[in-house]
């Protein structure tokens, strides 16, 4: 890798495989036999990895992962049921926005740029409200790193027969989900995620049963789940043009996935980066913006340090000279910058990342006080 050709250090788009790329270098019929049947095996490969084969179907969605954010919350809630947002940080947001903008009913739990949200305050709002009938909330916030516990907040959502839709985005392929645990109704991920493929499609595993109560819904003609399930259902196809070499090239990633162990295989690696990383960075004399118990393995903040002479523009171009994008913070209240792990990245690359934030730091004159404590509580 080199300038021309860098690391990426962001949660998606990612670094992928030469066998992931090279994929790409056939055109495909949407309609032929053999581009259908590997959209098929991706969804039975995707079922599998929640547990989720007898009880939900895949129903691939066009477009970037908040296309299929929207797809899910536009089909599988019906236009007058009010659901409950939690949000932690700009997706949880960004699911508020999509309800506000079809003109859904809706509420939030706002708890600000890295507080979790906790099952029993879920449960006072559920019983104050009973209007509420479907709960939304994000698994990995990528906005700050943090993991938020799900589990318990979707066995409530069983037991009190509300709708529980996930955006599982950043997490799923890496961190494990089993629908025994975690009953979703919905979960929702991406192409250019954790299982390390290319941007082109998302896509949502949906409770089957629940699924067929959905006609109708979608304020959207493209958008529509059910829509495009049923078209699948007939045809085998798309309903409109698929990104056919991204769907190939997701095939071929998964095959890897697979090969490097499934989701337990895929966590140990980006666990161990992330511990590496962030061993490194508080060495250097960063700190984390989450306790470690926040922490999740797919991308971690740092705090800007207090030196008037960092400015991450300038931190950034010297670390991308380098060979690494990395990414801007996402935060509402402090100067923070992220650096992620997922991706086609090892410990290798890892250290070389630490050599080059120490080397921009001191092109920049930026002097890094170590502490004891590394982490901003
Ligand atoms: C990446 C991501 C999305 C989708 O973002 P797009 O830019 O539309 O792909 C949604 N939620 C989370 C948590 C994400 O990390």
């Amino acid at each position: 890798m080199s300038k021309e050709n860098p690391f990426l250090l962001t949660p998606g788009p990612l670094t992928t495989s030469m066998a992931t790329k090279q994929a790409m270098l056939n055109d495909w019929g949407s309609w032929d036999a053999d581009f259908n049947r590997i959209t098929a095996e991706v969804g039975d490969y995707l079922l599998r990895c929640a547990n989720a084969v007898h009880t939900h179907v895949f129903i691939p969605m066009q477009g970037s992962g908040t296309f299929s954010v929207e797809a899910a919350l536009g089909t599988l809630i019906a236009p007058k049921q009010k659901t409950l947002v939690l949000c932690n940080g700009a997706y949880g947001q960004r699911m508020a926005t999509i309800l506000k903008t079809m003109g859904r009913p809706y509420v939030v739990l706002d708890k600000g740029d890295f507080e979790a949200p906790q099952v029993d305050e879920v449960h006072e709002l559920l019983l104050a409200d009973p209007e509420i009938s479907a709960v939304a909330m994000v698994h990995c916030e990528t906005s700050s790193g943090i993991l938020n516990e799900i589990d318990d907040i979707a066995s409530l959502c069983r037991a009190l027969g509300k709708l529980f839709i996930l955006d599982s985005m950043s997490a799923f392929g890496a961190i494990d989900i089993d629908v025994i645990n975690t009953p979703f109704t919905a979960l929702i991920s991406s192409a250019n995620k954790c299982f390390e493929g290319v941007p082109g499609f998302g896509f949502v595993l949906a409770h089957k049963q629940h699924l067929q109560h959905c006609k109708g819904n979608s304020p959207s003609l493209s958008l529509d789940l059910y829509e495009q399930y049923q078209y699948m259902g007939k045809t085998g196809q798309w309903r409109f043009t698929p990104p056919t070499h991204s769907v190939v090239a997701f095939h071929k990633a998964l095959e890897q996935h697979r090969e490097e162990g499934g989701v337990a295989g895929r966590f140990e690696r980006y666990l161990s980066n992330r511990i590496r990383l962030v061993q490194g960075m508080r060495a250097l004399g960063f700190k984390t913006l989450l306790e470690d118990r926040w922490l999740s393995p797919i991308i971690t903040t740092f705090l800007s340090p207090d030196d008037e002479r960092f400015d991450f523009q300038q931190f950034y171009q010297l670390v991308k000279q380098q060979g690494f994008i990395i990414y801007p913070g996402k935060l509402t209240q402090c100067e923070s910058f992220r650096i992620g792990n997922i991706g086609q990245l090892y410990s290798e690359q890892i250290d070389a990342v630490l050599v080059a934030v120490q080397n921009a730091c001191s092109q920049m004159g930026v002097v890094l006080v170590k502490t004891e404590e590394g982490v901003n509580q």
